[in-house]
C-alpha cells in the first residue's frame, strides 16, 4: 500500500504526542522551519513550479505552505505531502529523524527526545511507515508490461517525437493499463488506467531500483491528465522508486558500452535522440540531479556528457560537477551542450530531422 509520509501521523502509534505536538509547534513556521533545515528561502518563497530543491528537475516543485507545510515534488509517487513530508524529502531521512530536526528547531527537541511519554503502553515498534518499499509494486508492473511493438502507443509515441527506432531498447516497456494516482485532500485517488511507456532504472549495482512511467492515450499522444479538484495539469511523467534514496547513480541503461565509451543523457527520449544522431551508446540519467550523481561502471573509460541546455543553467551545471568527477576518476569526458538555450539533445534531432539534414 501507498502511504502518505506525514499526511497521517507516521509513527503516531508508537509515540503520538511527540508528532502531533511538533505538527502543532509547527504549524504557520514552516517556511521559517524549512529554511532552518537548508532549504533556500527563495525556493520557498517562489510560488511557482520550479526544480526540487530535493531532487532537481525542472518544475516538478512548488511550495504550497497553507500553514502546514504543504508542497508538490511531482516526481514523488505521494506527489508531496506536508511539511514533515518535505524535510523527509529534503533530508532524504525517515520520517523519526526528520520529526526530530523539526522538533530541533522548534526547540522542542528534549521533548520529542522522551520527555513526552506515550499514555497507553507502545505496541511493538511497527516498521516505520515512511521507509515504504515499493519493490514489489515496481517488480509486479515491470513483469505486466510487454515488449513494445510496432504499432503499440508507445511506439506512436516515439515515432512522433521523431524517434523512429526499429529496434526497441530492453530497458523500455509498454505497459497497456497502468494506473494513475494523485492525492486528493490527503487521499490516494485513482484517476483511471492508461497505456505507459516504461523505462527501467537501474542501481549501480545492476538492480532495478525505479519505473519511470509516460502516460499516454491509447493512440500515442501524452496523456492530459488534471487534478479532478484544482483542475491543475498533472504530470504525465512520474518515477516509481523502490525505496527512499533508490536513484542515487541510478540510470536507464538504454543501451551497452561500446569500446569503453558510453554517452549519457537527462531524459529518456534525449539519450535515444543522442543514440539515433550519433550511433553512440546513451543511458538516461532521469533529472539533472541523476545526471550530477550519474554512477558509471569501471570499464566505461570515455564519457559524453549530452547536457541540456537549460535557461536556468541546471544541466550544465550538473553536467559540469559530473565532468569533474569522472575526470578525477581518471576517465576521459566531453561536456557536448546545444547551442540554443532552451533546448535538448531531442531538440536538435527534431530540428535536424525536419530539415533534412
Ligand atoms: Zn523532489
Amino acid at each position: 500500500m501507498r502511504n502518505f509520509p506525514g499526511s497521517t501521523t507516521p509513527g503516531g502509534k508508537v509515540r503520538p504526542l511527540d508528532a502531533d505536538t511538533v505538527r502543532r509547534a509547527a504549524f504557520g513556521r514552516w517556511f521559517d522551519v524549512l529554511v532552518a533545515l537548508g532549504i533556500p528561502a527563495n525556493v520557498l518563497a517562489k510560488k511557482r513550479n520550479q526544480p526540487c530543491p530535493a531532487c532537481g528537475g525542472r518544475d516538478r516543485f512548488q511550495f504550497i505552505d497553507k500553514g502546514q507545510g504543504r508542497f508538490v515534488c511531482r516526481s514523488l509517487d505521494s506527489l508531496g505531502g506536508d511539511g514533515f513530508a518535505l524535510a523527509m524529502h529534503w533530508l532524504n531521512a525517515d520520517f523519526p529523524t526528520a520529526l526530530r530536526a523539526v522538533a530541533g528547531v522548534l526547540g522542542l527537541a528534549s521533548e520529542s527526545a522522551g520527555v513526552t511519554i506515550p499514555r497507553t503502553p507502545a505496541p511493538p515498534a511497527a516498521p516505520a511507515p515512511s521507509k515504504r518499499d515499493n519493490s514489489t509494486t515496481v517488480a509486479r508492473l515491470w513483469c505486466e508490461a510487454l515488449q513494445i511493438q510496432a504499432g503499440d502507443p508507445v511506439a506512436h509515441y516515439l515515432a512522433e517525437r521523431g524517434l523512429d527506432l526499429s529496434t526497441y531498447p530492453d530497458a523500455l516497456r509498454h505497459h497497456p493499463a497502468m494506473p494513475y494516482w494523485c492525492e486528493v485532500a490527503g487521499k490516494p485517488v485513482c484517476l483511471g488506467n492508461f497505456p505507459a511507456m516504461l523505462a527501467e532504472v537501474t542501481a549501480p549495482d545492476g538492480s532495478r531500483v525505479a519505473l519511470h512511467r509516460v502516460y499516454l492515450s491509447p493512440d500515442g499522444h501524452k496523456a492530459s491528465l488534471v487534478h479532478p479538484t484544482t483542475g491543475e495539469p498533472l504530470d504525465a511523467k512520474k518515477l516509481l522508486t523502490a525505496h527512499e534514496g533508490a536513484m542515487r547513480g541510478a540510470a536507464v541503461r538504454l543501451y551497452e558500452p561500446e569500446g569503453g565509451g558510453l554517452a549519457l543523457a537527462e531524459g529518456i527520449e534525449t539519450a535515444l535522440a543522442v543514440r539515433l544522431g550519433s550511433g553512440l551508446p546513451c543511458w538516461a540519467a532521469v533529472s539533472a540531479w541523476g545526471l550530477e550523481n550519474a554512477a558509471l561502471p569501471e570499464s566505461v573509460t570515455g564519457v559524453y556528457i549530452m547536457a541540456d541546455h537549460d535557461v536556468s543553467g541546471t544541466g550544465q551545471k550538473a553536467a559540469d560537477t559530473l565532468a569533474r568527477r569522472l575526470i578525477g576518476e581518471a576517465r576521459q569526458v566531453r561536456v557536448v551542450i546545444p547551442e540554443q538555450a532552451g533546448t535538448d539533445w531531442l531538440d536538435v534531432y527534431q530540428s535536424r530531422q525536419e530539415g533534412g539534414a
